[in-house]
Protein backbone atom coordinates (compact mmCIF):
# COMPACT_ATOMS: atom_id res chain seq x y z
CA UNK A 1 0.00 0.00 0.00
CA UNK A 2 0.89 3.56 -0.76
CA UNK A 3 2.18 5.52 2.64
CA UNK A 4 1.38 8.83 3.68
CA UNK A 5 3.53 11.46 5.30
CA UNK A 6 2.03 13.27 7.99
CA UNK A 7 4.01 16.65 8.99
CA UNK A 8 2.99 16.76 13.00
CA UNK A 9 2.17 13.76 15.28
CA UNK A 10 -0.33 15.30 17.90
CA UNK A 11 -3.76 14.42 18.19
CA UNK A 12 -5.09 14.88 14.76
CA UNK A 13 -1.80 13.52 13.10
CA UNK A 14 -2.96 10.56 15.30
CA UNK A 15 -6.67 10.36 14.33
CA UNK A 16 -5.06 10.83 10.80
CA UNK A 17 -3.13 7.77 11.18
CA UNK A 18 -6.23 5.83 12.64
CA UNK A 19 -8.08 6.82 9.79
CA UNK A 20 -5.24 5.86 7.35
CA UNK A 21 -4.62 2.46 8.56
CA UNK A 22 -8.13 1.51 8.60
CA UNK A 23 -7.73 2.15 4.98
CA UNK A 24 -4.92 -0.03 4.85
CA UNK A 25 -2.46 2.81 4.02
CA UNK A 26 1.06 3.10 5.73
CA UNK A 27 1.48 5.93 8.10
CA UNK A 28 5.39 8.09 8.74
CA UNK A 29 4.65 10.37 11.09
CA UNK A 30 7.81 13.34 11.50
CA UNK A 31 7.35 15.15 14.53
CA UNK A 32 10.29 16.48 16.74
CA UNK A 33 8.91 14.97 20.38
CA UNK A 34 9.63 10.72 20.52
CA UNK A 35 6.33 11.16 22.33
CA UNK A 36 3.65 12.11 20.13
CA UNK A 37 0.49 10.86 20.21
CA UNK A 38 0.76 9.83 16.69
CA UNK A 39 3.58 7.52 17.82
CA UNK A 40 1.51 4.58 18.87
CA UNK A 41 -0.41 4.25 15.36
CA UNK A 42 1.88 5.33 12.81
CA UNK A 43 4.28 2.50 11.13
CA UNK A 44 7.12 4.53 10.97
CA UNK A 45 8.00 7.83 12.53
CA UNK A 46 11.27 10.48 12.02
CA UNK A 47 11.34 12.65 15.35
CA UNK A 48 14.01 15.27 14.15
CA UNK A 49 13.71 18.79 14.15
CA UNK A 50 11.37 20.74 10.91
CA UNK A 51 14.74 22.39 10.20
CA UNK A 52 16.66 19.01 9.91
CA UNK A 53 17.40 18.74 6.58
CA UNK A 54 18.79 15.02 6.35
CA UNK A 55 16.22 14.07 8.19
CA UNK A 56 13.44 16.03 6.34
CA UNK A 57 15.08 14.64 2.40
CA UNK A 58 14.98 11.09 4.07
CA UNK A 59 11.29 11.32 4.94
CA UNK A 60 10.12 12.43 2.09
CA UNK A 61 11.65 9.39 0.11
CA UNK A 62 10.28 7.28 2.42
CA UNK A 63 6.61 8.28 1.62
CA UNK A 64 4.16 8.84 -1.52
CA UNK A 65 3.06 11.81 -0.48
CA UNK A 66 3.06 14.56 2.38
CA UNK A 67 0.19 16.18 4.59
CA UNK A 68 0.62 17.74 7.79
CA UNK A 69 -1.96 18.59 10.96
CA UNK A 70 -0.60 22.17 11.80
CA UNK A 71 -0.31 25.32 9.48
CA UNK A 72 3.20 26.47 10.80
CA UNK A 73 5.27 24.73 8.80
CA UNK A 74 8.68 26.46 7.80
CA UNK A 75 8.89 27.45 4.28
CA UNK A 76 12.29 25.75 4.26
CA UNK A 77 10.91 22.49 5.20
CA UNK A 78 7.88 22.60 2.54
CA UNK A 79 10.48 23.35 0.08
CA UNK A 80 12.65 20.51 0.70
CA UNK A 81 9.94 18.20 1.07
CA UNK A 82 8.49 19.32 -2.14
CA UNK A 83 11.31 19.10 -4.20
CA UNK A 84 10.76 14.89 -3.74
CA UNK A 85 6.83 14.66 -3.12
CA UNK A 86 3.57 16.20 -3.51
CA UNK A 87 2.42 18.26 -0.52
CA UNK A 88 -1.69 17.86 -0.29
CA UNK A 89 -3.35 20.30 0.91
CA UNK A 90 -0.70 22.93 -1.55
CA UNK A 91 1.77 25.56 -0.17
CA UNK A 92 -1.16 27.93 -1.79
CA UNK A 93 -3.25 27.03 1.15
CA UNK A 94 -0.85 26.82 3.93
CA UNK A 95 0.79 30.57 2.40
CA UNK A 96 -2.84 32.32 2.71
CA UNK A 97 -3.64 30.20 6.09
CA UNK A 98 -0.03 30.90 7.90
CA UNK A 99 -0.55 34.67 8.45
CA UNK A 100 -3.78 36.16 9.62
CA UNK A 101 -3.05 39.40 7.67
CA UNK A 102 -2.75 37.66 4.42
CA UNK A 103 -6.06 35.43 5.32
CA UNK A 104 -8.12 38.20 5.76
CA UNK A 105 -6.86 39.70 2.88
CA UNK A 106 -7.42 37.18 0.82
CA UNK A 107 -10.54 36.04 1.40
CA UNK A 108 -11.55 39.52 1.07
CA UNK A 109 -10.04 39.73 -2.47
CA UNK A 110 -12.77 36.16 -2.69
CA UNK A 111 -15.71 38.55 -2.16
CA UNK A 112 -16.32 36.95 1.64
CA UNK A 113 -17.05 39.23 4.39
CA UNK A 114 -14.28 39.08 7.49
CA UNK A 115 -14.28 41.57 10.70
CA UNK A 116 -12.96 44.90 10.28
CA UNK A 117 -9.03 44.53 10.28
CA UNK A 118 -5.75 46.13 10.02
CA UNK A 119 -2.09 46.14 10.04
CA UNK A 120 -0.27 46.72 13.00
CA UNK A 121 3.72 46.70 13.20
CA UNK A 122 4.20 49.17 16.25
CA UNK A 123 3.07 50.82 18.79
CA UNK A 124 2.15 54.05 17.06
CA UNK A 125 0.42 52.08 14.13
CA UNK A 126 -1.85 50.18 16.83
CA UNK A 127 -2.98 53.67 17.70
CA UNK A 128 -3.69 54.57 14.44
CA UNK A 129 -5.40 50.90 13.86
CA UNK A 130 -7.37 51.69 16.88
CA UNK A 131 -8.80 55.16 15.61
CA UNK A 132 -10.11 53.73 12.40
CA UNK A 133 -11.31 50.13 13.64
CA UNK A 134 -13.14 51.18 16.77
CA UNK A 135 -13.47 49.86 20.13
CA UNK A 136 -13.92 47.01 21.44
CA UNK A 137 -11.55 45.21 19.15
CA UNK A 138 -9.36 42.41 19.38
CA UNK A 139 -5.68 42.52 18.83
CA UNK A 140 -4.55 39.24 17.38
CA UNK A 141 -0.36 38.04 16.30
CA UNK A 142 -0.17 37.35 12.38
CA UNK A 143 1.53 34.40 13.25
CA UNK A 144 1.35 31.31 15.19
CA UNK A 145 -1.42 31.93 17.33
CA UNK A 146 -3.84 29.14 18.58
CA UNK A 147 -6.97 28.46 21.64
CA UNK A 148 -6.59 31.70 21.82
CA UNK A 149 -3.33 32.52 22.56
CA UNK A 150 -1.35 35.93 21.04
CA UNK A 151 -4.76 37.36 21.39
CA UNK A 152 -5.56 40.30 23.98
CA UNK A 153 -8.78 42.29 23.52
CA UNK A 154 -9.34 46.73 23.94
CA UNK A 155 -11.95 47.45 25.34
CA UNK A 156 -11.66 50.89 25.88
CA UNK A 157 -8.84 52.86 23.61
CA UNK A 158 -6.76 53.34 26.60
CA UNK A 159 -5.97 49.75 27.05
CA UNK A 160 -4.02 49.64 23.23
CA UNK A 161 -0.70 49.31 25.12
CA UNK A 162 -1.43 46.79 27.75
CA UNK A 163 -2.72 44.79 24.57
CA UNK A 164 0.60 45.29 22.75
CA UNK A 165 2.52 44.09 25.80
CA UNK A 166 0.34 41.09 26.40
CA UNK A 167 1.30 39.66 22.91
CA UNK A 168 4.78 40.69 22.75
CA UNK A 169 4.84 43.30 20.78
CA UNK A 170 4.87 41.01 17.66
CA UNK A 171 3.01 41.77 14.10
CA UNK A 172 -0.33 41.62 14.78
CA UNK A 173 -3.84 42.43 13.05
CA UNK A 174 -6.33 44.58 14.93
CA UNK A 175 -10.03 43.40 14.42
CA UNK A 176 -13.24 44.48 15.35
CA UNK A 177 -15.24 42.72 17.77
CA UNK A 178 -18.15 40.69 16.00
CA UNK A 179 -21.24 41.01 17.54
CA UNK A 180 -21.70 37.45 16.71
CA UNK A 181 -25.38 35.68 17.50
CA UNK A 182 -23.81 32.53 17.48
CA UNK A 183 -20.28 31.01 15.93
CA UNK A 184 -20.18 27.79 13.24
CA UNK A 185 -17.84 25.96 11.95
CA UNK A 186 -17.67 23.92 8.35
CA UNK A 187 -15.61 21.17 7.57
CA UNK A 188 -15.28 21.08 3.54
CA UNK A 189 -13.40 18.30 1.57
CA UNK A 190 -12.29 18.27 -2.14
CA UNK A 191 -10.61 15.39 -3.79
CA UNK A 192 -7.69 15.44 -6.23
CA UNK A 193 -10.99 15.01 -8.78
CA UNK A 194 -12.25 18.63 -8.37
CA UNK A 195 -15.03 17.09 -6.14
CA UNK A 196 -16.54 18.46 -2.98
CA UNK A 197 -18.40 17.53 -0.02
CA UNK A 198 -18.79 19.42 3.08
CA UNK A 199 -20.20 18.41 6.74
CA UNK A 200 -23.13 19.23 7.87
CA UNK A 201 -22.18 23.06 9.83
CA UNK A 202 -21.45 22.64 13.59
CA UNK A 203 -22.26 25.31 16.02
CA UNK A 204 -19.20 26.08 18.49
CA UNK A 205 -19.01 26.84 22.08
CA UNK A 206 -15.64 28.09 23.24
CA UNK A 207 -14.21 28.85 26.97
CA UNK A 208 -11.03 30.76 27.92
CA UNK A 209 -10.20 30.83 23.67
CA UNK A 210 -10.52 27.36 23.43
CA UNK A 211 -13.36 25.53 22.14
CA UNK A 212 -15.61 24.00 24.64
CA UNK A 213 -18.23 22.12 22.38
CA UNK A 214 -19.25 21.47 19.26
CA UNK A 215 -23.01 20.74 18.64
CA UNK A 216 -24.38 19.31 15.49
CA UNK A 217 -26.83 20.51 13.85
CA UNK A 218 -25.94 24.51 14.80
CA UNK A 219 -29.45 25.57 14.92
CA UNK A 220 -29.80 27.64 11.84
CA UNK A 221 -32.03 27.93 9.31
CA UNK A 222 -31.54 25.58 6.00
CA UNK A 223 -31.02 28.52 3.49
CA UNK A 224 -27.94 30.36 6.56
CA UNK A 225 -26.27 26.42 6.32
CA UNK A 226 -26.55 26.24 3.05
CA UNK A 227 -24.78 29.40 2.48
CA UNK A 228 -22.02 28.60 5.14
CA UNK A 229 -21.26 25.28 2.57
CA UNK A 230 -21.10 27.04 -0.44
CA UNK A 231 -18.43 29.67 1.28
CA UNK A 232 -16.83 26.75 2.12
CA UNK A 233 -16.74 25.42 -1.51
CA UNK A 234 -15.82 28.78 -2.81
CA UNK A 235 -12.96 29.07 -0.37
CA UNK A 236 -11.76 24.94 -1.37
CA UNK A 237 -12.04 25.44 -5.00
CA UNK A 238 -10.15 29.16 -5.38
CA UNK A 239 -7.10 26.82 -3.69
CA UNK A 240 -7.43 24.06 -5.97
CA UNK A 241 -7.70 22.77 -2.14
CA UNK A 242 -6.78 19.01 -1.75
CA UNK A 243 -8.10 17.80 1.62
CA UNK A 244 -10.18 18.64 4.46
CA UNK A 245 -10.33 22.39 5.22
CA UNK A 246 -12.16 23.58 8.52
CA UNK A 247 -14.06 27.53 8.39
CA UNK A 248 -14.70 29.02 11.47
CA UNK A 249 -18.20 31.66 10.74
CA UNK A 250 -19.63 34.16 12.66
CA UNK A 251 -23.43 34.19 12.09
CA UNK A 252 -24.26 37.72 12.56
CA UNK A 253 -28.05 39.88 11.84
CA UNK A 254 -26.41 40.38 8.22
CA UNK A 255 -24.91 36.99 7.40
CA UNK A 256 -21.92 35.29 7.72
CA UNK A 257 -18.46 36.77 8.95
CA UNK A 258 -15.30 34.52 8.32
CA UNK A 259 -13.16 34.10 11.21
CA UNK A 260 -10.85 32.12 10.23
CA UNK A 261 -9.53 28.83 7.80
CA UNK A 262 -7.17 26.12 9.04
CA UNK A 263 -5.86 24.24 6.18
CA UNK A 264 -6.16 21.03 7.83
CA UNK A 265 -8.81 18.37 10.02
CA UNK A 266 -10.36 20.58 12.39
CA UNK A 267 -11.18 20.23 16.51
CA UNK A 268 -14.85 21.09 15.40
CA UNK A 269 -15.11 18.34 12.61
CA UNK A 270 -14.19 15.60 15.35
CA UNK A 271 -18.38 14.77 15.87
CA UNK A 272 -18.01 12.96 12.52
CA UNK A 273 -16.31 10.44 13.87
CA UNK A 274 -19.11 8.96 15.28
CA UNK A 275 -22.15 10.85 13.31
CA UNK A 276 -21.21 9.81 9.80
CA UNK A 277 -20.20 6.91 7.92
CA UNK A 278 -17.37 8.62 6.40
CA UNK A 279 -15.03 10.75 9.14
CA UNK A 280 -13.44 14.04 8.44
CA UNK A 281 -10.15 12.15 9.20
CA UNK A 282 -10.52 9.73 7.04
CA UNK A 283 -12.22 12.11 3.93
CA UNK A 284 -8.82 13.81 4.46
CA UNK A 285 -6.86 10.54 3.75
CA UNK A 286 -8.96 9.47 0.81
CA UNK A 287 -8.40 13.39 -0.42
CA UNK A 288 -4.60 13.30 -0.32
CA UNK A 289 -3.97 9.49 -1.20
CA UNK A 290 -6.36 10.68 -4.26
CA UNK A 291 -8.62 8.47 -3.83
CA UNK A 292 -12.88 9.05 -4.39
CA UNK A 293 -14.36 11.30 -1.56
CA UNK A 294 -16.69 9.98 0.59
CA UNK A 295 -20.30 10.87 1.35
CA UNK A 296 -20.08 12.40 5.00
CA UNK A 297 -24.07 12.68 5.66
CA UNK A 298 -24.72 12.63 9.15
CA UNK A 299 -26.45 10.01 11.05
CA UNK A 300 -27.31 11.71 14.18
CA UNK A 301 -27.36 14.96 16.51
CA UNK A 302 -23.98 15.19 18.68
CA UNK A 303 -22.09 17.02 20.75
CA UNK A 304 -18.88 16.76 20.97
CA UNK A 305 -17.26 17.78 24.04
CA UNK A 306 -13.54 18.65 24.26
CA UNK A 307 -11.66 16.56 27.64
CA UNK A 308 -9.43 19.79 28.70
CA UNK A 309 -6.51 19.22 31.34
CA UNK A 310 -7.73 17.04 34.08
CA UNK A 311 -11.13 16.64 32.83
CA UNK A 312 -9.86 13.82 30.92
CA UNK A 313 -9.77 12.33 34.71
CA UNK A 314 -13.94 12.34 34.20
CA UNK A 315 -13.52 10.02 30.94
CA UNK A 316 -13.96 6.23 32.37
CA UNK A 317 -17.09 7.50 34.11
CA UNK A 318 -18.26 9.23 30.75
CA UNK A 319 -17.48 5.93 29.05
CA UNK A 320 -19.95 4.12 30.72
CA UNK A 321 -22.78 6.19 29.35
CA UNK A 322 -24.00 4.58 26.68
CA UNK A 323 -24.73 7.11 24.42
CA UNK A 324 -21.00 8.22 24.55
CA UNK A 325 -18.16 7.52 22.23
CA UNK A 326 -14.77 8.90 23.97
CA UNK A 327 -11.82 9.37 21.90
CA UNK A 328 -7.97 9.80 24.21
CA UNK A 329 -5.12 10.73 22.62
CA UNK A 330 -2.54 8.83 24.67
CA UNK A 331 -0.67 12.12 26.29
CA UNK A 332 0.98 11.61 29.08
CA UNK A 333 0.78 14.05 31.56
CA UNK A 334 -2.26 16.63 31.85
CA UNK A 335 -1.56 19.69 31.77
CA UNK A 336 -4.18 23.11 32.58
CA UNK A 337 -5.65 24.04 28.51
CA UNK A 338 -3.68 20.67 27.25
CA UNK A 339 -6.00 18.74 24.91
CA UNK A 340 -6.52 15.14 26.20
CA UNK A 341 -9.37 13.81 24.99
CA UNK A 342 -12.70 14.40 23.80
CA UNK A 343 -16.25 12.58 23.72
CA UNK A 344 -19.11 12.43 21.28
CA UNK A 345 -22.98 11.99 23.21
CA UNK A 346 -25.34 11.82 20.87
CA UNK A 347 -28.37 13.51 21.26
CA UNK A 348 -32.09 11.28 20.51
P1 LIG B 1 -8.15 28.36 17.12
O1 LIG B 1 -7.75 27.46 18.23
O2 LIG B 1 -9.58 28.18 16.66
O3 LIG B 1 -7.16 28.40 15.98
P2 LIG B 1 -7.34 31.11 17.55
O4 LIG B 1 -6.33 31.26 18.61
O5 LIG B 1 -6.91 31.18 16.12
O6 LIG B 1 -8.19 29.79 17.81
P3 LIG B 1 -9.65 32.80 17.00
O7 LIG B 1 -10.41 31.74 16.33
O8 LIG B 1 -9.17 33.95 16.22
O9 LIG B 1 -8.42 32.21 17.84
O10 LIG B 1 -10.49 33.36 18.23
C1 LIG B 1 -10.91 32.49 19.27
C2 LIG B 1 -12.33 32.85 19.64
O11 LIG B 1 -12.38 34.21 20.11
C3 LIG B 1 -13.30 32.82 18.47
O12 LIG B 1 -13.75 31.52 18.18
C4 LIG B 1 -14.38 33.75 19.01
O13 LIG B 1 -15.16 33.11 19.98
C5 LIG B 1 -13.58 34.84 19.67
N1 LIG B 1 -13.25 35.89 18.69
C6 LIG B 1 -12.16 35.95 17.90
N2 LIG B 1 -12.18 37.02 17.10
C7 LIG B 1 -13.33 37.67 17.36
C8 LIG B 1 -13.95 38.87 16.87
N3 LIG B 1 -13.37 39.64 15.92
N4 LIG B 1 -15.15 39.23 17.40
C9 LIG B 1 -15.74 38.48 18.36
N5 LIG B 1 -15.20 37.36 18.87
C10 LIG B 1 -14.02 36.95 18.40
MG1 LIG C 1 -6.81 29.78 14.67
MG1 LIG D 1 -10.35 29.85 15.80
Amino acid sequence: GATIGILGGGQLGRMLAVAAARLGLHVHVFDPDPACPARDVARAATHAGYDDADSLKAFAAAVDVVTYEFENIPTETLDLIEAARPIRPSREALRVSQDRLTEKTWLEELGLTCAPFAAVDDAEGLARAVERIGTPAILKTRRFGYDGKGQARIATPGEAGAAWEAIGGAPAVLEGHVDFLREISVIGARGLDGKVACFDPGENHHEGGILKTTRIPAEISHALATDAVLLAGRILTALDYVGVLGVELFVTETGLVVNEIAPRVHNSGHWTQNGTMIDQFEQHIRAVAGWPLGDGRRHCDIVMENLIGDEVETALALAADPAVALHLYGKAESRPGRKMGHVNRRID
